[in-house]
Order: C-alpha cells, then structure tokens, then sequence
C-alpha cells in the first residue's frame, strides 16, 4: 500500500492570530519612542507631522515641527501664509511641494469647514494634499477611526508577516494589505495600533536586517518560518540614478548674495538659488558666464571653483560646484541676504556652508 502522503494546510491569508494586536500593542507600550508628535491628539499637530515626515527622518522633523507649529499653530494660520512665509517655515525638510499641498487643505478646512479639522474619514479624504496614509493616520490617531494607515513601515511589516508577494506598491498588494489590516486593527486603539505596526517596520523589522528575534509577532511570521525575510518584500528596482554636474556663480557683498528666484514648474519654484543654468542642468565651466548672460541678462566673470558641494533630488546625484566671480550687470538677478528667513534652497545653503564655514544663520 502506497504511503499516505501528509496533507499541508497552508494557513489562509488573512487569517488573524487570536492575539496578534494585543502582542503589538504591548510591544508599543513598552518600547515606543517618545516622539514629539506623540503627545498630542491635536488633527492639526498630527497631519503637519505625518506630512514632513513623508521622506524625510524623524530627526530631522524635530526643529522644523515644533517651530512650524509655534507659527502655524492652526489651520488657518497656515492658509493665510504667503509663499515666503511657506519657504522659511519649511526650510530643512525640502521637498516643498508637500507644503504647498498642505497649505492647500489648510486654505480648504478655513473656507468649509470653520477652521476646524473635520472628523469624519470622507471629509478628511476630500481635503487637498490628504492621500489614503495621511487619512488614515489623522483619522486613527486623533479622532480613533478604525482606518489603517499604510505606510512604507507597515507594507513591509504586513508583507513579509502573511508572505505576500508582488510589489506593495502594485494595487493588488496593497488592496490585500488593507484587507488584512482592516481584519486586524484594534478598533477601541486604532491609532496605537497603526503606530504600533509603523514603529515596529522602523525599527525591528527593518528593510535589510530584520531583528526577528526581538518580534512581538514573531511566532506566526510566514516570512521567517519560510526564510524569506530577505527576499520580501518584493519591491521593483530603484531607478538608476543620474549624474549631473551643476554650477553656479557665487557673488558676496554686505547685501548678502546674489540670487535669483526659481520659476514655476522648475524643482522648488518660489525659492531662491545661487545663479546657474538650474540645479539639474549638467554646466561646463567655460559656459557659466554665458548662461547667466541668456538666462538673467545679467553680466558676471567667472572665477575658479570656491566650494563643492553634493545634493540629491530624487534619482539624481548632483555635485555642485560653486565659482568665484565678479559682478558687471545684475540683470534679473537681485541680492538677497544671507538670513534663515530667506528661502534660499538647501544646495545654496550648502555652498554658504562649504564658501564661508559657518552654520550661523544658514542652517539648511
Ligand atoms: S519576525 Fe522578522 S520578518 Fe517577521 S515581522 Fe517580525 S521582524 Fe519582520
């Protein structure tokens, strides 16, 4: 008689373990880091925190969050800044057009909604600049909706915890990872929960070295059971970067520095840069000169090279190099001073620091 072949039942998808939020949650409680932005319930607070902390690091949100919010304090306090006010506010977190986003659904809670944030996870979803994350993050955190928040964090977590493959970017991936988030948020703690999962991604089960043995959900993990921790979650291949080799023309005098102000549709628009052909235009030094003469009408003699410094603006890795340089015709260009309320871009600020070795004022 042929020897009966043992039958596997693999676990269904979205099963949920009995004590799944309970582990995560008391994991968080123990070992979640004291975070400015977690002391607060405040719709406002959180939204502007969820907002710079989109592809930028917690510590460098820091500074920027607590001194926006001691000029932003409300909603409509932000709608009524100018552009100016928008750059200075927003310096150090690049990125602008975030602030730009934010400012418009700043505008929009001050027209509709009476300044105040609304409650409900549709009125929330209406807003402009508020995606599904940001929805979900206000709408768990401040007002304790059972509405998942995805983030990078937890699409890796929820990824490699049920063995999905595809790329959580791809719909269906991440339709599956709501479903199972739905189907396992703790609806009295949503906001805890959500976080729970976010803070365990940033800092146990990380992108490449996933500390498994410190996991609270670590026993019904199908990722480390089957060893594909390293291979999931499946994520398409970054795009190759791009070289480029900018310069600019660095003219100091008691007025500060010679500038111009970025044009709309160009990266960072609204702000002001040293003068050059644009910070991803590759520039050959004997064409400096010529470019600030088309591009500003403006006259300048270019020197040798005073600082170099290194940027990078999404998949491009840009080395900046900044040249001396005398000044016959300002044309266009103006000068600006050299103060933290001027919004000078981060690649300037850079060269301030490289050129003049000083933070001073021109913290970027
Ligand atoms: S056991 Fe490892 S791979 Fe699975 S969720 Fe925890 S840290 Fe991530």
């Amino acid at each position: 008689m042929p020897k009966r072949q043992e039958q596997r039942h693999p676990e269904p998808r979205r099963q949920k373990p009995a004590d799944f939020a309970p582990r995560l949650l008391a994991w968080f409680a123990a070992n979640r880091r004291d975070l400015p932005w977690r002391r607060t319930r405040d719709p406002w607070a959180i939204w502007v925190s969820e907002v710079m902390l989109q592809q930028t690091r917690v510590e460098a949100v820091r500074e920027p969050y607590r001194r926006f919010l001691q000029q932003f304090p409300t909603p409509s306090a932000f709608a009524a800044a100018s552009d100016d006010e928008l750059l200075s506010a927003w310096r150090g977190l690049g990125y602008y057009r975030r602030a730009r986003l934010l400012r418009d659904g700043a505008r929009k809670v001050a027209s509709d909604h009476g300044g105040a944030i609304p409650r409900s996870v549709e009125a929330l979803g209406e807003l402009p600049g508020i995606g599904a994350y940001t929805r979900g993050a206000v709408a768990s955190i401040a007002f304790g909706h059972a509405e998942p928040a995805i983030d990078g964090n937890v699409e890796r977590v929820l990824a490699r915890h049920r063995a999905l493959r595809g790329d959580p970017k791809n719909g269906a991936v991440q339709r599956e990872i709501r479903k199972v988030v739905l189907g396992w948020i703790d609806a009295q703690r949503a906001g805890d929960f959500n976080q729970a999962v976010m803070e365990l991604g940033a800092t146990v089960c990380t992108p490449t070295s996933p500390a498994c043995d410190r996991c609270p959900i670590a026993e019904d993990c199908r990722a480390r059971r089957e060893g594909l921790t390293a291979v999931l979650p499946e994520r398409k291949a970054p795009r190759a970067a791009v070289l480029v080799t900018a310069r600019v023309a660095l003219i100091l005098g008691p007025r500060g520095a010679v500038g111009g102000r970025i044009p709309e549709g160009e990266p960072n628009h609204g702000q002001i840069e040293l003068p050059g052909a644009g910070i991803l235009q590759d520039t050959a030094e004997h064409e400096l000169a010529e470019v600030l003469r088309q591009r500003f009408a403006a006259r300048i003699q270019v020197g040798g090279t005073v600082a170099n410094v290194r940027h990078a603006i999404t998949h491009h890795r840009i080395t900046l190099h900044a040249h001396s340089a005398s000044l016959q015709a300002l044309g266009q260009l103006a000068w600006f001073p050299l103060d933290d309320q001027t919004p000078w871009t981060t690649p300037s600020r850079k060269v301030f620091r490289a050129a003049l070795g000083t933070s001073g004022d021109l913290r970027a």
